[in-house]
């Protein structure tokens, strides 16, 4: 196990000549999301199979469940649909937006990933229909499934902040690093332009789930570190708006922040939502429980609400009632990632209707459960692969320092090196793994090898 796991490690760092680097490097790796890299399915009996499977999304747990599947069957059909040609490494669009990365780092092709073999269909899924255990796309063709993964990610709803277009990134002081790699890049000017002269600086977070819920964390602390570095941050003001009565889901982690916030100077209004913006007069409203209040910017980073895709919320698939049937996440078993009503069926990814999540982290856990379950189906065996949870965040907490803070579904810390990475200090080596560390292992993800 342990040599196989230095061959996925050297796979994923051979590039690297300097040998000290490449040692924490692959240290990093081997933490990151809690990798403790598994080896990949090749190793594994090929199971023989003439059986359908449709996989929906070709991106970061798309990729991974097709990489996977095809390594484990012999003679199934598998078939990849997404109309994506880029493929975007969203966990880089925070590095681009602080001007670490620029926005070609985080684009490649999906093309690049399509395992040998599965059929990369260039469309979208308009519709799902479980109960005839078929899809339709967008343009017209029906195709049936004997098995049915969905990773379709999320989507991103600007318009419904009144006033806000997505063409308004990097204008007017708006940035959004969530919308594109050119949005991030856009952010990333309207942001610098900001720390270079001060001002008001507003930070929020959208009330519904969302990917990566500490990326707006991450984007107010790099925001102050730029000011404090230009010797501006006397001139500025930062604000940041949570949604509700925290800073995290994670009660800890959520007052390791209202510290540091609290210690750089960074005010924190509570129960504060984004309703609608003026960015001819650059001013925001918020929903508050006590009415609306304008907040005036020079600089502010709007996170869109965030919804499952059309295809997934109109579909039966979606949660019929409860906290996520709204914004129509998939009704999976938490711990399988099977459809609760639909068994051939699964649910992975950002789409997936369980208490935590949302990050590539959890792609890199779900992944080989709900793969192994669906294989497990096929051979007329039974898995007992459960996901548990696991989520990561490398917190940024300014330039050159991050906190790695990784979580389950019941709020317990699991870190991965328990002694040597302590998940609430802010640590340079724990900024190696977000900024150097997290890419090669997120390929290797996409590839089935981590
Ligand atoms: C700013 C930002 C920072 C982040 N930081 C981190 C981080 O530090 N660590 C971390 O682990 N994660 C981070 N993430 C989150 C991570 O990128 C996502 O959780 C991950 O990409 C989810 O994978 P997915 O496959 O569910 O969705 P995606 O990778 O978004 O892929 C979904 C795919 O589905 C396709 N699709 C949608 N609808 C349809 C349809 N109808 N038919 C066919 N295809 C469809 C899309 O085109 C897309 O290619 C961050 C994300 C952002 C935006």
């Amino acid at each position: 196990m342990k040599k196989e796991r230095n061959i996925l490690l050297d796979e994923a760092f051979g590039s690297v000549s300097d040998p000290r680097r490449r040692a924490v490097l692959m240290l990093s790796a081997a933490g990151l999301a809690g990798v403790a890299l598994k080896p990949g399915p090749a190793t594994a009996e090929k199971v023989r199979s003439q059986a359908h499977i449709v996989v929906v999304g070709a991106g970061a747990g798309g990729l991974a469940a097709a990489s996977r599947l095809s390594s484990l069957l012999d003679g199934a059909k598998i078939t990849l649909i997404d109309a994506r040609k880029r493929h975007l490494y969203q966990p880089g669009f925070t590095l681009v937006g602080a001007g670490v990365k620029q926005k070609e780092y985080v684009i490649s092709e999906t093309a690049e990933y399509i395992p040998a073999g599965v059929e990369w269909l260039e469309t979208r899924v308009a519709e799902i229909d479980p109960d005839g255990n078929k899809v339709v796309t967008e343009t017209g063709q029906s195709i049936a499934y004997d098995f049915l993964v969905v990773a379709a990610g999320l989507q991103l709803e600007y318009s419904l902040i009144e006033g806000m277009d997505e063409s308004l990134i990097g204008k007017e002081g708006i940035g959004s690093i969530y919308h594109s790699p050119e949005g991030a890049q856009a952010t990333w000017q309207a942001m610098s332009a900001f720390a270079d002269k001060g001002g008001r600086g507003i930070f929020l977070r959208p009330a519904t789930e969302m990917k990566c819920a500490g990326a707006p964390l991450k984007y107010t602390f790099l925001t102050d570190d730029h000011l404090v570095r230009r010797g501006n941050r006397g001139k500025a003001e930062i604000v940041y708006n949570a949604n509700n009565k925290v800073l995290f889901s994670v009660p800890i982690v959520s007052e390791k922040v209202r510290m540091l916030f609290r210690e750089r100077g960074i005010r924190v209004n509570y129960e504060r939502v984004l309703q609608s913006i003026d960015p001819g007069r650059r001013i925001a409203t918020f929903r508050t429980p006590d009415g609306t209040e304008e907040q005036d910017y020079d600089f502010i980073h709007v996170i869109p609400p965030m919804r499952a895709p059309d295809a997934v919320r109109n579909s039966p698939l979606r949660w019929q009632d409860g906290a996520w049937a709204d914004e129509g996440w998939m009704e999976v078993d938490k711990g399988t990632l099977r459809h609760a009503r639909y068994p051939n069926v699964f649910g992975v990814g950002d789409i997936a209707g369980v208490p935590k999540g949302k990050t590539a982290a959890s792609v890199k856990w779900q992944v080989p459960v709900a793969v192994e379950h669906l294989v497990a189906d096929i051979a007329g065996k039974t898995s007992d692969a459960l996901y548990e949870g696991y989520t990561s965040c490398p917190l940024i907490t300014r330039l050159g320092r991050a906190m790695l803070v990784e979580f389950d579904y019941e709020n317990n810390l699991v870190p991965s090196f328990p002694g040597v990475i302590a998940p609430l200090e802010e640590l340079w080596v724990s900024w190696v793994m977000k900024t150097m560390a997290l890419k090669p292992t997120y390929i290797s993800m996409l590839r089935g090898r981590a």
